[in-house]
Order: structure tokens, then C-alpha cells, then sequence
């Protein structure tokens, strides 16, 4: 049982009856208004909540006249006193409940195996029924949460169910929204059964609405001047990564930013002048010390990291910048690539303002574990990394998570596949870093930098379609993308 769950029916006192009764009604009512083909439904119940929720489903679906074939997979003996109930209630009407899976012509398939409270691989016979079920011709119907699907995380436990169609009982859960669980969930349809939605019932994960979005924009007022805005340093781009450097400078003037000075390895000097004249261009050939520090003292700001490289010299630039510099950085790429090398620089950064944008990879480097096992927990490693770094962490990810110290975490629902592509996390970095030099706050600059970056990508999308969306595209719609905020 979720913590909401439990909340619901201990402290408030709403028996679990009544709850599964509700799911039931609503999975119905849904099936109703969506004008499914319930002719010749089949529910299959597993022996805990979720399969109590399968049973009563079928029971509303008798009572309005429909014919449902009910399958039970799993112990009988070992169900919950609530799934007992529901079970007897049903037999009680004649119905009988088939032992195991039995395929069939079925013109919908409703799955009530495992809910929230999977917490383990699905493996033997579960796992065939979970299969077979998938091969079925009829529509998919999952109850509050895919079978095999982490409610959490969003991972696959072993196999999943792959529904076309969720019904999730009160509000979405994180695993139907994070990847690969948000492709197995179909469309998703929240249906409100009285559970508790206290913000402590739900795991400190927040989402932010336009109006959260709205309050952080950086105030531009009428007697302002460059000075107001910032001046931001950019150090990225070696030799033949130019391009980091030109979306990093780009995105962060396009996002309101005073003054962008970009440091780059000398062979980029002309290109970034033609492609981005309105910045300022200083490079190096090899580390110069005292130029660097003349840079430091110059910002109200730095991004450092994207294509820079791992180099030596690289490497150098990083430990003074993050030594010496006061900040506030942002931090991304090799910049990560070079911290996880050199674990000892993160301790530059006590008592300063970070945020750091690794993307998978970038974060299993950074903690020294695999892809798969950061997918697994990712909302618990990415909470204590922030808590225990005291920096603000975007996870990038097809859904992105920002940890942010003392506050929680935050699940970005903007952006889409089309951005999956080089260059989209450099203009990620400019934006963030462009908000940063504005107001130092990174909690705003990390939640309203990530939204805006994601509605860049799908005001893309919209324009050029799935596949053609390049890295520059997204810079052009920075501007419509804060215009929606401000209308
Ligand atoms: P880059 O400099 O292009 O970011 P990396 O070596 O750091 O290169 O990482 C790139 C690889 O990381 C990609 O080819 C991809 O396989 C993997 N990767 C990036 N993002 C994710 C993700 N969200 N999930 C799983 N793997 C990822
Ligand atoms: P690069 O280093 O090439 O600029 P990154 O891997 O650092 O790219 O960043 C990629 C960006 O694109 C991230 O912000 C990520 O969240 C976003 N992105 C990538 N794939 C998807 C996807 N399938 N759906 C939504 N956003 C995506
Ligand atoms: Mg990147």
C-alpha cells in the first residue's frame, strides 16, 4: 500500500473498501465515456489491492449487463482480506473466477495483476501471463499502474503490461511519466478516489504549474541597463566544438542575459565571432593563469563545461574556475566529465551556488554506478546527491527530475523526442546560466530553465516535426516560449 494510500484509510478513517469501490466505479465510468467495446471484456486480478480493484471492476461490469470473463493468477489463499471481499462478492453473483490466464478473443483486456505495491522483478508464470496478455488482439486496460511497471521509477520490473490506456487512481504517478514507464501507461487518465494528495503522501516530488513558472521570472524594468542583466561567462567549446560554445552564448542572451563573454580554445576565435557577434570572444592556446582570474573577477556568472574537452588544460581551467570563482555556475558536459575525475574539486563549491545538468551518463560517472542501476532509484540517488553536495542537480532524461537542496525534487513534463539530438544540452546550459546571471536564485533558475527549454522543443516539434528539429531551432523559440508565460 502507498503511503497515501495508508494515510487515507488510517488517518482520515476512509475504509478500503469504499476506496476499491471507487477505483472500480471510475475504471468503469471511464470505459463508458471513452465508448470502449466492452463486449467481451476479460479482467484479470492478481491476489493484492490492485487485484480487489480487477474484481469489483468486474462486478460493475456484470451489474450493467456485460459478460466478463474473470482470471485470477496468483495464491488465493494469500490475498488481502479487501480482495477476499470482492472476490466472494462475485462469486456470490455466479460468477466464476478462472484460475491462471486463459487467452481468448477479448475485445478489451483489463490488467489488475500488480499495482503500487510491486516491489520486486516479475518472473515463471506471472511473466507468461503478462506476455500472453500483451499478445492479445483486444485493447489494453491497465488498473491505477501498469503490471511490471515501478510505480517510482518508471522502470520495468522483468516484463510489463503495455497498456494503450491507464486509468491511475487519484493523480499520476512519477513512473507513468518518467521513461520507459510513460511509453507502457498509453494515455493516461487520473481518477480522484478521496485518496489524501497531502504533499508529505507523495515523496516530496513536486509539479509546477504556470503560475509557479510565472512567479520566477526575472523582472525587466523600464530603467534598466546591461549592467542590470549580467555578466556571464561561458567557457566551452575545444578545438572543433565550437558549436557548445555558440548555443551556450545564444541561448543564455536569448534568455535575457547582460553581457555573454565566451573563453575558447583560440582556433574557435573567428567562427564564434560570425556566428554570435554579440558576444564578447577572449581565448586561450594553453592555461594562462592570470587571464583566467581577470575573467573570474569580471562575471556575475559562469557556465563552464559544454565540449570542452577533457584535456589537461581543460582540467586546469575547471579546478581555478570553481576554486577561485565566486559564482553562481552552472556546470555541464566535461565540466561533469571533469569533476568525476576529480572528485576532489567538488569541494570547491562549499558555500557557493551550483547547478549541474549531467545527463545519464554524465551521472553515473559521477557516481561511479551503472546506467541501469541510476535508472532503478534515480529518485533517491538524485536526492541525496543533492542534499549531500548542497548543489541543484538536473537529471537530464527523456523526463527530467531537478533535485534542488532543501526543497525536493521536481519533475520537468515539458520537451520531446525530437531533441534527443547533439546541441540540446548546450542550449539547456545557456538558458539556465542566462536566468542565473539575472537573479541568483538557482532553485527559480533551474525549474523555470528546464520548463522553457522543454516548451522550446515542442513549440519545435510543432513547427519542423519529429525528426528535423536541430539544436539552433530550439533557440528561436526561447523567446515565444517565455511570451507564453507573459501573455
Ligand atoms: P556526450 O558528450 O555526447 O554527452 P557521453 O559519453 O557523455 O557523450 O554520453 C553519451 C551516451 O550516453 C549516449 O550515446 C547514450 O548512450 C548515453 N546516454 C545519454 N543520455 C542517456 C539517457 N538519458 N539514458 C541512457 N543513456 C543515455
Ligand atoms: P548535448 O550534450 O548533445 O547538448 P545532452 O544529452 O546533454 O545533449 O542533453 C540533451 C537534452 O535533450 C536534455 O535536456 C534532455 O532532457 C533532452 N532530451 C533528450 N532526449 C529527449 C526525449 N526523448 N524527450 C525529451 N527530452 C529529451
Ligand atoms: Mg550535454
Amino acid at each position: 500500500m502507498s503511503r497515501a494510500d495508508r494515510y487515507t484509510i488510517e488517518t482520515l478513517g476512509v475504509p478500503s473498501l469504499n476506496l476499491m469501490e471507487r477505483a472500480a466505479e471510475g475504471c468503469v465510468q471511464v470505459m463508458t465515456e471513452k465508448n470502449l467495446d466492452l463486449s467481451a471484456p476479460c479482467v484479470v486480478c492478481g491476489s493484492g489491492n490492485n487485484g480487489g480493484d480487477g474484481f469489483a471492476i468486474a462486478r460493475i461490469l456484470l451489474k450493467q449487463g456485460y459478460q466478463p470473463v474473470v482470471c485470477m493468477v496468483g495464491n488465493k489463499d494469500h490475498c488481502s482480506k479487501e480482495t477476499e471481499t470482492q472476490m466472494t462478492a462475485l462469486t456470490d453473483r455466479g460468477v466464476r473466477i478462472l484460475d491462471g490466464y486463459v487467452p481468448g478473443k477479448y475485445s478489451i483486456v483489463i490488467d489488475a495483476v500488480f499495482g503500487v505495491g510491486l516491489n520486486r522483478e516479475i518472473t515463471g508464470t506471472y511473466q507468461d501471463v503478462i506476455r500472453q496478455m500483451n499478445a492479445s488482439s483486444g485493447l489494453k486496460f491497465a488498473v491505477d499502474v501498469p503490471s511490471g511497471i515501478s510505480a517510482d521509477s518508471g522502470t520495468v520490473l522483468g516484463t510489463a503490461f503495455r497498456a494503450d490506456i491507464t486509468v491511475t487512481f487519484q493523480k499520476k504517478k512519477t513512473g507513468l511519466m518518467l521513461s520507459p514507464g510513460r511509453s507502457y501507461a498509453g494515455s493516461v487518465i487520473p481518477w480522484k478516489i478521496g485518496i489524501s494528495t497531502d504533499p508529505v503522501c507523495h515523496e516530496g516530488i513536486y509539479l509546477m504549474d504556470r503560475k509557479d513558472y510565472q512567479a520566477m521570472l526575472p523582472v525587466r524594468s523600464e530603467d534598466s541597463h546591461k549592467g542590470t542583466f549580467g555578466k556571464l561567462l561561458i567557457i566551452a567549446g575545444s578545438k572543433g566544438m565550437s558549436g557548445a560554445a555558440y548555443l551556450n552564448a545564444m541561448a543564455a542572451y536569448l534568455t535575457g542575459a547582460g553581457l555573454v563573454q565566451i573563453y575558447t580554445e583560440e582556433t574557435n576565435r573567428e567562427i564564434l565571432q560570425t556566428l554570435a557577434p554579440e558576444a564578447i570572444v577572449s581565448t586561450y592556446r594553453s592555461y594562462e593563469q592570470q587571464k583566467l582570474l581577470e575573467l573570474l573577477s569580471w562575471a556575475d556568472a559562469v557556465c563552464i563545461g559544454s565540449g570542452i574537452g577533457t584535456s589537461e588544460v581543460s582540467a586546469k581551467i575547471l579546478k581555478s574556475t570553481l576554486e577561485k570563482g565566486k559564482g553562481p555556475f552552472v556546470i555541464d558536459a566535461d565540466g561533469l566529465n571533469l569533476l568525476a575525475e576529480h572528485p576532489e574539486y567538488q569541494e570547491f563549491l562549499a558555500g557557493k551556488t551550483a547547478i549541474l545538468t549531467p545527463h545519464m551518463k554524465e551521472m553515473s560517472r559521477l557516481l561511479g554506478s551503472s546506467i541501469s542501476e541510476l535508472q532503478k532509484n534515480r529518485v533517491d540517488v538524485l536526492r541525496s546527491f543533492t542534499e549531500n553536495h548542497a548543489v541543484t542537480c538536473i537529471l537530464k532524461d527523456a523526463r527530467t527530475l531537478i533535485g534542488i537542496p532543501g526543497f525536493g525534487l521536481v519533475l520537468n513534463t515539458t520537451g520531446n523526442a525530437a531533441m534527443a539530438k547533439g546541441g540540446s544540452g548546450d542550449v539547456l546550459a545557456g538558458i539556465l546560466a542566462g536566468l542565473l546571471v539575472q537573479q541568483k536564485d538557482s532553485k527559480s533558475a533551474a525549474c523555470l530553465g528546464t520548463y522553457l527549454h522543454g516548451r522550446c522543443g515542442d513549440l519545435a516539434r510543432e513547427e519542423k516535426g519529429p525528426y528535423s528539429v536541430l539544436a539552433r531551432d530550439l533557440l528561436e523559440h526561447i523567446g515565444p516560449a517565455f511570451g507564453e508565460l507573459i501573455e
